[in-house]
């Protein structure tokens, strides 16, 4: 059994609950670590986006950055209040972690790289959250929004970017493969060579893939990827860990043993680096 846990999120990015709290939790479960890792999501145009606003509105106002000089300073604040809780809860690894979304871009990329080397984290996870298209910075709620033909380009565009993140080895692994099934997008078979192509560069580049327990819900009992996406994980041998993506302390290892399974059943490989 997979005995840590480390995509989860704290308040003043979108989470429920401190960090403090997040820790005591997965004490309490007898986990041996516990990594944080809030959103790292910088882009100069990403305060004019919907999402941004909805942030907003939720008080998640650490989690949109317009530069890197931003975003330093934001994951200073969070990883001294990490550094607290590590301090004080000697008995339970608490690591540095962040979940970055990855734009395709020279410039973004190397200033990501710069960013790494002042903060320093223990692991990062990329993910792709946001599509650019006509000027705009697109989430998948925006992608439910469009017409069939615009969601069509947006949706090879989302695989696209992630096969590029999954490929620029900039990553420890790959957060919520098929995120668009969220919104009940990309599950037709025509996807699956989209999907096969972000896993073999994912395998390429030695990126681990996540079990995401997130999505388990009562309608569509899976986690993210989709069994056909683990189907192509199993055959090129890329390693995989579970995440839960806890937003609050209720949600942390929750539906791990259903993942514990999965990972059994399809014989995939483990991701070892952390542990
Ligand atoms: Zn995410
Ligand atoms: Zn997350």
């Amino acid at each position: 059994m997979q005995n840590y846990t480390l995509h989860t999120h704290t308040v003043g990015f979108d989470g429920r609950n401190a960090v403090m709290e997040m820790v005591n939790r997965a004490r309490e479960l007898g986990l041996k670590t516990i990594g944080i890792s809030n959103h790292f999501i910088v882009h100069p145009h990403i305060k004019k986006s919907r999402a941004y606003n909805y942030a907003m509105r939720g008080g998640y106002s650490n989690m949109y950055s317009a530069s890197f000089q931003e975003v330093i300073q934001r994951f200073f604040n969070n990883y001294s209040v990490i550094e607290c809780a590590r301090s004080a809860k000697p008995d339970i690894n608490v690591l540095f972690g962040m979940e970055v979304d990855f734009f395709d871009d020279a410039r973004w990329q190397n200033n990501f790289q710069k960013t790494m080397k002042i903060l320093r984290p223990d692991y990062i996870i990329g993910a792709k959250h946001f599509v650019e298209h006509g000027g705009k910075i697109l989430n998948v709620h925006d992608l439910k929004a469009a017409d069939a033909e615009t969601q069509e380009i947006l949706l090879k565009k989302y695989w696209q970017g992630v096969a590029r993140a999954a490929e620029s080895g900039l990553f420890d692994w790959m957060a919520h493969l098929d995120l668009p099934k969220k919104v009940g997008l990309g599950r037709e078979e025509k996807w699956a060579e989209h999907e096969n192509r972000a896993v073999e560069s994912a395998a390429k580049s030695n990126t681990a893939i996540e079990i995401n327990t997130s999505f388990y819900k009562q309608d569509c009992y899976e986690p993210y990827p989709s069994n056909r996406i683990l189907r192509a994980v199993a055959q090129n041998n890329v390693p995989v860990l579970i995440s839960d993506d806890a937003h609050n302390t209720e949600s942390i290892a929750r539906h791990f043993d259903e993942a514990e399974e999965i990972i059994s059943k399809m014989n995939l490989q483990r991701f070892t680096k952390i542990k």
